[in-house]
């Protein structure tokens, strides 16, 4: 049925980058022998899922929607994806994202741009707008996408789907083609909480293979569907609903927060600090470690290479010049900027303290609430080409989601209403490190 659903939209939407029919149609056959013998029990047994192509999948083409992958095939499958296929999720495809997950509305892919199922002129959001608009299309049960600022919460409320941004660490990112590594984070989109809870419970654990990954068990994460937020403490940050939030998002949000207080919630307003220097700090952060990360495409270990050069020198700097995309040179050159030795100091150094700094403001919120509401994006999806041309606009738009990859704590999307175009809007929930639980509890009161 997925499949075919995607032959029906895929003109249209075009969620995927790459769909394997005869790989899915042949693990499905295998899956089913398997559930048949009783070997597989899972509750993900046998469910069609698609792969954000910023994941290595054996066999299978990993683009990172840039041309510079163009024919990379890794001969390793990413912690994650194992994880799942190890539960018989049945692998669909790879989905289209933004060029290396840079960007808010999946436009900057080399391989053309995705489409919002809800209205086609719309962008999906991004980075993961190919895994979001094919959970919203039902082109896939579910999808993994992964989320570096945002990439995972602003496009599930843009496609009107959920997703989580586990706490950092959470999952593994051992085969995540690295954007910014001290903040990717792999996560679940799906139709609702309680498929978000059940993936992530599956896609969680702790990887010798990742140095920053973090043994926990208390990865239960079903067991807080429980629809009781009597006594929870929720705060909305004032500087969340000032000037810049769009007015019908607003009123959502507010009678989100509403439907929380009538089911027993203490909610209130406060302050959360710094909220002006995140989107600096963020942008320092992810774009240095960015241009340290795609270092290593040099036409020589992978994907593409010069057609014609003479002498190494060239061939790094043609390969490298033809086969990333503008939005990824922009982020190499700030990221070479801020790293080089004359002004390390002045802005690397100064957003790696910021980055503690809002933290810290974290730590003092959560002393406070369990779960802090807000919305996840400024407005609804914009249409095509509208941000494409001031990307300074596109990084403002990051503002509710970047603080979460900052300070490593997890963030839910969930949707909460529609505009006056039909457009989903979305409600962003963050909670403190290790406290997903919270924010799913939370959220599953709108189910
Ligand atoms: N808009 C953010 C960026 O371009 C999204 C990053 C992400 O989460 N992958 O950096």
């Amino acid at each position: 049925a997925a499949l075919e659903q995607i032959k029906r939209l895929e003109g249209t939407v075009h969620a995927y980058v790459t769909v394997d029919e005869e790989g899915a149609l042949k693990q499905a056959e295998e899956v089913q022998k398997k559930i048949e013998a009783g070997e597989l029990t899972g509750p993900l047994a046998g469910v069609p899922a698609a792969i954000k192509d910023n994941m290595c999948t054996k066999g299978l083409l990993t683009t990172c929607s840039s041309r510079i992958l163009e024919n990379f095939v890794p001969t390793y499958t990413a912690q994650a994806v194992e994880n799942l296929e190890a539960a018989g999720v049945v692998v669909l495809g790879k989905t289209n994202m933004d060029e290396f997950a840079m960007g808010s509305t999946t436009e900057t892919s080399a391989y053309g741009v995705t489409r919002n199922p809800w209205n086609p002129e719309h962008v999906p959001g991004g980075s993961s707008g190919g895994s979001c608009a094919a959970v919203a299309a039902n082109e896939c049960s579910f999808a993994l996408g992964s989320d570096t600022g945002g990439s995972i919460r602003q496009p599930s409320s843009f496609c009107g789907v959920t997703g989580i941004k586990p706490t950092y660490g959470t999952v593994s990112r051992y085969g995540l083609i690295a954007y910014g590594s001290s903040l990717d984070q792999i996560g679940p989109v799906a139709k609702d909480v309680s498929d978000c809870a059940a993936i992530l419970e599956v896609i969680a654990s702790w990887d010798r293979k990742d140095s920053t990954s973090i043994k926990r068990d208390d990865c239960d994460f079903t067991s807080a569907l429980t629809d009781d937020v009597k006594g929870m403490k929720i705060g909305i940050p004032r500087d969340y609903l000032g000037s810049g939030l769009d007015v019908e998002v607003k009123q959502a949000i507010l009678a989100a927060a509403e439907v929380l207080r009538e089911k027993g919630a203490e909610v209130e307003e406060f302050d959360l600090s710094l909220v002006e220097y995140a989107i600096p700090a963020y942008y320092t952060i992810a774009s240095a470690e960015a241009s340290s990360n795609l270092s290593r495409f040099d036409g020589i270990k992978y994907g593409y290479r010069a057609k014609e050069y003479e002498g190494l020198h060239q061939m790094y700097k043609k390969s490298r010049s033809e086969g990333f995309g503008p939005e990824v040179k922009r982020r190499i050159m700030l990221g070479s900027f801020v790293l080089s030795s004359g002004y390390y100091d002045a802005y690397y150094l100064k957003a790696l303290r910021t980055k503690a700094l809002i933290k810290q403001a974290f730590d003092r919120a959560f002393a406070k609430y369990d779960v802090i509401l807000g919305p996840a994006a400024p407005a609804t999806a914009p249409k095509l080409g509208e941000s494409l041309s001031n990307p300074l606009q596109m990084y403002l738009g990051d503002i509710y989601t970047i603080s979460a990859n900052l300070a490593g704590i997890p963030g839910i999307s969930v949707p909460c209403g529609r505009d006056s175009k039909g457009l989903p809007i979305g409600l962003q929930l963050l909670g403190d490190c290790f406290q997903e639980k919270k924010i799913i509890r939370a959220a599953y009161s709108f189910e």
